[in-house]
């Protein structure tokens, strides 16, 4: 309490500090020194804390700053400014490990994946000195770039080291958003900012409203990352498949690595991602609890980014400040579907993000400068488990069968099969290209993509492409590009947990975590829930001790 009491003396909070899109430099100070009713001489330091920007009116589009600031004597400028809804304490969001151990278990915890779930998950218990074993079935980031762009150049998939598998996990290459609107009273997403900034992330990620890092980044400041937890004593072992797990009376005892290695372990994070089917097949088999849940399917859509700019921010777009715009929609639609829009990629391109031989899976990335010609989204739609059969596994089911018949549909070459909107909303296939360029590697082959999904799928979407036109004019226009499919918005499963222990509901010592256990859904989201499944698992492995 002293130290925190310490901090927010120390710092005063300003927000909705509100100055045109190209105010000059100085005009931030001028407004911070207006707001507090201040004079230069009061003013130590400030930092800003968040940048967002209103662009409802398009001519006149309006940063947003939150403050942090320093003055010789905030005590006194605080109770000056009393009432202001606008100025107080800066609230302490620095992150305080839960537990700490100079000796580490003999028994050391195991994590499986190296996902941004595992990755953190890792991080954090390297960091509280429990020297943490990290499982990853694919390659070292470096190895598996160059097999991942083996699929995009060559159409040679390999299955365990691809755009899903492999250390960094799913959103290696990815545009490498870091937003999330997950509750997070404990502040843990600044952690994990702040452990990226320290790996080599832009510093501008600790204050914009919707940072991203780009693919070539992320590359590099995972490798720092893993240095790190090696340093502190972690152990990262790659093309290391869990292949079995051994549960003796509800509590889990060791694994199995490449169907060989026992690897003994009371306390195992299964932090797996979204696309390891085998590995849920085998926890289903071994009698953890699964269930299906929702998730969605649909198809990537491409425009030049100029239109997107053009729609969202009007005469100022090409702004520095507010780079390539990106959007967010969602359309009702009449047949009760929701249609909504997903990852989206300003000035990006459209990836091949298949992981088993024969199918076709689409997802999108970009790089830091996000300054590619086209943006790219997906356009999906939900689907519930009343949609298939009744089975924990059968979303799994569903969307290998979308894959293959994408895989089918695009020429059993790798390439995705594809459809410029205008044809799409005509009901009539594709048979050339218009203004857009595709940006999918290796390639897409024309079709009437109509026959990729399920009828209520593409009612849904022929509803909503027109109604997305309202918001962001040229939406619809007929050369975009449509390519498919996407069935790997989220997972198809939930490996369900206590809400107390993070413990899987029926096996002890197995902490089912991140995307692809259902409880995260992008990077930042599953990198928070890796902290907070690594504190569950040292406070279990103490208290074990203790007892
Ligand atoms: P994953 O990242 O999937 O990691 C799981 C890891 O476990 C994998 O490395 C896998 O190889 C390993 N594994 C699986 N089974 C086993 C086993 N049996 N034994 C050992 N290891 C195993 N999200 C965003 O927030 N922003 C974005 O911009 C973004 N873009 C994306 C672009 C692409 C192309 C893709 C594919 C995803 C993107 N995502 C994005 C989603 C994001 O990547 C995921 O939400 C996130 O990676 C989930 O983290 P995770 O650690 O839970 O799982």
């Amino acid at each position: 309490i002293h130290r925190y009491l310490e901090y927010c003396t120390y710092m005063l909070r300003l927000t909705d500090i509100q100055l045109p899109l190209d105010h000059p430099e100085p005009a931030l100070k001028a407004a911070i020194l207006h707001a507090l009713g201040i004079n230069e001489q009061e003013l130590v330091s400030f930092t800003i804390f968040r940048r967002g920007y209103d662009a409802r009116k398009k001519s006149a589009i309006i940063l947003t700053y939150t403050i942090d600031v320093e003055t010789t004597n905030n005590e006194k400028v605080l109770a000056r400014n009393a009432g202001k809804p606008r100025i107080g304490l800066t609230p302490d969001t620095s992150y305080r490990f839960v537990t700490h151990t100079e000796q580490a278990p003999e028994q050391r915890p195991v994590v499986i994946g190296f996902g941004p779930c595992g990755l953190f998950a890792g991080l954090i218990l390297a960091q509280m000195g429990f020297r943490p074993i990290i499982l990853e079935r694919g390659k070292a980031v470096r190895e598996r770039t160059k097999d991942t762009w083996g699929l995009w150049r060559k159409r040679e998939l390999e299955p365990e080291s691809n755009v899903q598998f492999g250390e960094g996990g799913a959103g290696t290459f990815s545009d490498g958003k870091l937003y999330s609107q997950i509750k997070d009273p404990k502040h843990y997403g600044r952690k994990v900012l702040t452990e990226f900034v320290k790996a080599g992330a832009p510093e501008e990620i600790m204050y914009v409203s919707k940072p991203h890092i780009g693919t070539f980044r992320l590359v590099k400041m995972i490798e720092e990352m893993r240095t790190n937890i090696e340093a502190l004593g972690g152990e990262i072992r790659f093309q290391q498949k869990v292949t079995d797990i051994d549960i003796q009376d509800g509590q889990v005892r060791g694994l199995h690595v490449n169907d060989g290695e026992y690897i003994k372990a009371d306390h195992v994070v299964l932090a797996i991602g979204h696309s390891a089917r085998d590995t849920f097949n085998m926890v289903h088999q071994r009698g953890v609890y699964v269930e299906a849940k929702p998730f969605s399917i649909g198809f990537r859509i491409e425009h030049p980014q100029s239109i997107i700019d053009q729609a969202r921010f009007g005469p100022n777009a090409g702004n520095e400040i507010l780079g390539a715009a990106d959007y967010k929609l969602v359309h009702h639609a009449k047949n009760g579907r929701s249609v909504y829009s997903f990852c989206m990629c300003p000035g990006g391109t459209v990836v091949a993000a298949a992981s088993e031989p024969g199918r076709v899976v689409t997802n999108g990335m970009s790089q830091y400068s996000r300054n590619e010609r086209n943006a790219n989204s997906a356009i999906v739609v939900g689907i519930t488990p009343e949609d298939y059969p009744e089975h924990p596994l059968a979303g799994i089911d569903l969307q290998r069968k979308l894959e293959e018949l994408a895989y089918e549909m695009g020429g059993k070459n790798y390439n995705a099969p594809g459809q410029l909107v205008g044809d799409f909303l005509a009901k009539r296939a594709s048979t050339e290209l218009g203004d857009v360029i595709p940006s999918y590697k290796p390639g897409i082959t024309l079709c009437d993509l109509a026959a990729a999904l399920p009828a209520f799928a593409v009612e849904a979407m022929r509803e909503a492409i027109p109604a997305f036109d309202k918001q962001i004019k040229g939406f619809a226009m007929k050369d975009a590009i449509l390519t498919g499919v996407e069935t790997r918005t989220s997972s198809p499963i939930r490996i369900k947990r206590h809400d107390d222990t993070l413990q899987s509901l029926n096996t002890k010592g197995l902490y089912p975590a991140g995307e692809g256990a259902g409880y995260a859904g992008g990077i930042l989201s599953a990198a928070v829930d890796g902290i907070k499944i690594a504190e569950a698992v040292a406070l279990d492995i103490q208290q074990a001790i203790k007892n």
